[in-house]
């Protein structure tokens, strides 16, 4: 079972923001940025390239809400980043969108 399960099912504390049944989102527990906000689907996807066609509605609702929860949030300017393997900076193994804003942002990242 993955950390952000445990999340999920409320068995590790975490600082939510959103919830409903198929997502929900809550703070980074390491902040890049003055807001980080993490938005995973329940439905436990490994990574993005392992979602199928079933998962397109979940994957634009993810979206959605993280736009959504950004416009809560009173944020107009920030960066949606989702990391798909190690070698790209995933080191939770269930599906996550990063909200991170409140700096500013390089580009290319590092
Ligand atoms: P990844 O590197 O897989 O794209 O992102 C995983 C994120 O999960 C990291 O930004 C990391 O700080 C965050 N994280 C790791 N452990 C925890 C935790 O126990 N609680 C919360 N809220 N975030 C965590």
């Amino acid at each position: 079972m993955t950390l952000f399960q445990k999340i999920i099912d409320r068995e590790i504390p975490a600082d939510f923001v959103y919830e409903d049944d198929d997502v929900c989102a809550f703070r980074d527990i390491a902040p890049q940025a003055p807001t980080h906000i993490l938005v995973i689907p329940k439905k436990p996807l490994v990574k993005i390239a392992e979602m199928g066609e079933e998962d397109t509605l979940l994957i634009g609702k993810l979206m959605l809400c993280a736009t959504q929860i950004a416009k809560e949030q009173g944020i107009e300017d920030y960066r949606l980043v989702i990391n798909n393997g190690a070698k790209a900076g995933q080191s939770v193994f269930h599906l996550h969108l990063h909200i991170l804003a409140g700096r500013p942002f390089t580009w290319p990242p590092g």
